[in-house]
């Protein structure tokens, strides 16, 4: 660990067995070199539910060796000639998409027309959206993630971290945070509306923190059991249900609720106590992706109220900065508990067993003196 060589190193999962503990710490090699790469010396990485499903080849069989983790703070130690908003020695950040078509002729889906999502800004929506880890560049090199000591990212995903952001903190927004802020946003979360939050986890606990950071009128923490009630009013929401273990509480929260953000991420969920939970006319957002798939939706949860169910996908480069401005100025301020980069095999291992309050952020110890020999 702790090598001063700018050889990429990090923690590697070899087969599915990664995820009980045994992803193993090896060299490799990044995608080669474009001048619209920057490569950045992590300092943090948070660790993700996606992490998980990755480990595990749990949505499909995943590309070993993988290198996961995309919730990436660090410095920017050599930035490609044409990446024009990040110098040498900037923190910055990179989230789940390291690319997207971009618009770039022989790369853009349909090569007669231009990508509308990467023209309106909707990066995350492109049909070549390329992930942080667990997919391929353009040029053909394998995307790996941050559980490591660098990451080489396309410039236009590659994001500067306000100041007055905590590193550890900042970390996990360019993911989890994002993935709710974006649809909270998009879905009219703020003055006059009601929205509630179903599973506080990562995603979850980020949901409370910016639907009251937006201004909504009441936020309800949609949990399993009791035991993350009196973190939930801690940090900010108004109302806590614990689905498991409190008796009438989808007839007690009947039609209260304008937006809903579902973290969930197994078809167990009482998805049609969660709609009814809607006004007429409301929306559950669901963000959180079971590996088989499988939603349980009954057509008559959504006919009568005329309700709607929806998806999201992360958000795109402008939304992670909107955000983190936001954050910077509202004092948001998400519960992570830091981890050693050496130990990422069990705080993977803590993170399957549910025990995250509510962000695991990897920690590079002395990255910062690291940093400065090598700049
Ligand atoms: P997490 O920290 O593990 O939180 C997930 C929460 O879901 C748990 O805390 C739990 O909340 C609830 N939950 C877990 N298992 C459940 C079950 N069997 N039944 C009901 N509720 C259950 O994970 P995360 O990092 O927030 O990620 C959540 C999901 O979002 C993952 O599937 C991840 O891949 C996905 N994700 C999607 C996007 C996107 O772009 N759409 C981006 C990032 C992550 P309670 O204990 O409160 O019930
Ligand atoms: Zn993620």
């Amino acid at each position: 660990m702790g090598s001063q060589s700018r050889e990429f190193q990090g923690w590697l999962g070899l087969d599915a067995d990664s995820v009980k503990g045994n992803m193993k710490w090896q060299s490799y090699a990044p995608k080669d070199w474009e001048e619209t790469d920057v490569d950045i010396k992590i300092s943090h990485c948070g660790i993700c539910g996606s992490d998980i499903h990755t480990l595990r080849s749990g949505w499909k069989p995943s590309d070993y060796p993988v290198c996961v983790g995309h919730e990436i703070i660090g410095t920017a130690i050599r930035v490609g000639s044409a990446v024009k908003h990040v110098k040498v020695g900037d923190r910055v950040g990179v989230g789940a998409q390291s690319d997207s078509c971009q618009n770039r002729p022989g790369i853009r889906p349909n090569k007669d027309e231009d990508c509308a999502e990467c023209a309106q800004g909707l990066e995350s929506y492109c049909a070549r959206m390329v992930g942080t880890y667990g997919s391929r560049h353009f040029n053909g090199g394998k995307s790996l993630g941050g559980y490591g000591l660098y990451n080489r990212a396309p410039g236009h995903f590659v994001i500067p971290i306000p100041e007055g952001l905590d590193s550890a903190d900042a970390a996990p927004m360019l993911c989890a945070g994002v993935t709710v802020y974006s649809p909270l946003k998009r879905f009219g979360a703020g003055p006059g509306k009601k929205v509630g939050i179903v599973g506080l986890g990562g995603l979850g606990h980020f949901g409370v923190l910016f639907a009251r950071a937006l201004g909504a009128d009441k936020v309800v923490a949609i949990s399993r059991r009791e035991d993350k009630r009196a973190d939930a009013l801690k940090l900010g929401a108004d109302a806590y249900v614990a689905t498991a273990e409190e008796e009438g509480w989808a007839k007690k929260h009947k039609s209260s609720l304008d937006l809903i953000i579902s973290t969930v991420s197994s078809a167990q969920m009482p998805l049609g106590d969660y709609m009814g939970m809607l006004k007429a006319g409301g929306t559950l957002v669901q963000v959180g992706a079971p590996e088989d798939g499988a939603l349980p939706i009954n057509a008559f949860n959504l006919i009568g109220g005329g309700k709607k169910v929806a998806g999201s996908m992360i958000g795109s480069p402008s939304e992670i900065t909107e955000m983190l401005r936001m954050a910077a100025d509202k004092g948001v301020k998400p519960w992570v508990e830091k981890r050693a980069m050496k130990d990422a095999n069990q705080a993977v291992l803590d993170m399957v067993a549910g025990n995250a309050r509510y962000r695991y952020v990897l920690v590079n110890e002395g990255i910062e003196n690291q940093v400065q020999a090598a700049l």
